[in-house]
């Protein structure tokens, strides 16, 4: 058996300012295989994005281990956690974080900025391609629809190839149309073997993985997998088709 991609054992976080503690993550144990397509539910408040920063090396634990690829990481400084977070991981985040005064090319490219092999305008326009943005290149985010800027997003965090994409709530600020848009590319990702946990509280967002994980008061409580995920496909030929704001 290869080692788990991720391995969380007894992870805990716990919050404080100044006399006030919030306990955000209670002891959660869970293995994530290479390959899964996992999604994590559960109310406001549970502990999903907490979770997710801790997975994706934003944040270290109060208490608990982590594996990620077989390697204990809960222990690093910032700058090891940096290493390992440009290397290994691709995040998404809600709002985009996108450089408004970049093109969605320059965006693309700035995960490369150490690498030398002066190609990286190349690569970020390859993965650009990929998720369906290689005529908006030049366009500043400004110029972008929601999921245009997203999908935009969603290249950035491909461009270095990590083995794990985290994504938290990525289709919460899109339109049905888009959200499914970028189901489209996350599906497509889970089909060429990539690895994804993804954070959202729409369960028909939800049941696009392939396995679903549970967060109440900062404990897991279910684990089950997902018989037969929604296809994003199927759905966005069924959607009715709406003008595009950016044209
Ligand atoms: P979710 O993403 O499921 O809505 P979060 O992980 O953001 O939940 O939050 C879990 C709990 O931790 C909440 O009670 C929240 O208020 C608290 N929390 C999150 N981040 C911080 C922080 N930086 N400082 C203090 N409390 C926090
Ligand atoms: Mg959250």
């Amino acid at each position: 058996m290869p080692e788990p991609i991720v391995q969380v054992i007894e992870l805990s976080k716990t919050y404080r300012n100044g006399d006030i503690e919030v306990k955000a993550l209670q002891k959660v144990t869970l293995t994530v295989e290479a390959g899964e397509f996992i999604a994590v539910m559960g109310p406001s408040g549970s502990g999903k994005s907490t979770f997710l920063n801790l997975i994706g090396c934003l944040d270290r634990p109060s208490s608990g281990s982590y594996r990620l690829n077989g390697e204990e990481v809960s222990q690093l400084n910032d700058n090891q956690l940096a290493e390992i977070r440009s290397r290994q991981i691709g995040f998404v985040f809600q709002t985009f974080n996108l450089l408004p005064r970049a093109t969605a090319l320059q965006n693309v490219a700035l995960p490369l900025i150490y690498r030398r092999d002066g190609r990286q305008l190349d690569r970020a326009l390859e993965i650009l391609t990929m998720v369906g943005l290689s005529d908006k290149a030049n366009f500043k985010p400004n110029q972008l629809s929601g999921g245009q800027q997203q999908r935009t997003a969603i290249a950035r965090a491909l461009v270095n190839e990590p083995s794990l994409i985290l994504a938290d709530e990525p289709t919460g600020n899109l339109d049905t149309k888009a959200g499914e848009e970028v189901m489209v590319i996350l599906q497509d990702l889970h089909r060429r073997g990539k690895t994804i946990i993804l954070v959202t509280h729409e369960e028909t967002i939800a049941e696009h993985a392939s396995r679903m994980v549970r967060f109440r008061d900062g404990r897991i409580v279910s684990d089950q997998p997902i018989i037969s995920p929604l296809s994003a496909i199927e759905i966005l030929v069924k959607l009715p088709v709406e003008a595009d704001p950016a044209g």
